[in-house]
């Protein structure tokens, strides 16, 4: 499936947030975010221009699909899938996104970071409530179980990660046991559950032009 692949701290210095793509260097002072915190390219200095409308709507809706590491097709097809459900678009979007297998695993503190998560997660790292699942756009429901393989438990990477958990904190809507290498999915998550700084009416208001 198609991904970015480019330097992604860029990306941050882009949309004027930190949007955590790097694991561990996100909470060092390597952060370049920390560091430059102007846009990127020759021009990035000057002031940022004042935005139209349509700019910020813009801005926003590349800021998630860049938070979740997804490519526009990808992201707008769980928009779509949103719009056919039940309640709030905007609502159900973020409730998608939060709960694909590779951000739950990322959320679970398996990994520290979503792009990790996804590798992990297509090497067949992870059952969902038993069985091998190898796709990181899979959306877990409440009651799912998410387990590290046994033959996984020893991986490096994944015993850092899961040591420095603490530090990143976990969503109410789920559980961990690190010492079983398990999580539960307690409950969908509410808007309430989703602390990041997205406005996701600007995402709606730009994909119903
Ligand atoms: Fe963004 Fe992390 Fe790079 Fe900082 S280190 S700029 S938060 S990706």
């Amino acid at each position: 499936m198609a991904r970015y692949r480019g330097p992604v701290c860029r990306l941050c210095r882009r949309e004027n947030v930190k949007l955590f793509l790097k694991g561990d260097r996100c909470y060092s002072d390597k952060c370049a975010f920390d560091r430059r915190s102007y846009s990127p390219g020759q021009h990035g200095q000057n002031k940022r221009r004042k935005l139209s409308d349509y700019g910020v709507q813009l801005r926003e809706k590349q800021k998630v699909k860049r938070m979740y590491g997804l490519v526009e097709k990808q992201f707008r097809s769980f928009f779509q899938r949103s719009e056919r459900q039940k309640g709030i678009t905007g609502t159900n979007l973020l409730s998608f996104l939060e709960r694909r297998l590779d951000n739950i695993v990322y959320r679970m503190g398996f990994v520290n970071s979503r792009t990790q998560a996804r590798h992990f997660v297509r090497h067949c790292h992870f059952l969902v409530n038993g069985k091998k699942v190898n796709i990181p756009s899979f959306i877990v429901e409440k009651g799912d179980i998410i387990e590290l393989k046994e033959k996984s438990r020893t991986v490096k990477t994944i015993l850092d990660s899961l040591s420095a958990l603490e530090r990143r904190g976990m969503p109410k809507w789920i559980e961990i046991d690190k010492d079983k290498f398990k999580g539960i999915i307690k409950d969908y998550p509410s808007r309430e559950d989703i602390t990041m700084p997205i406005q996701e009416q600007l995402i709606v208001e730009l994909y119903s032009k």
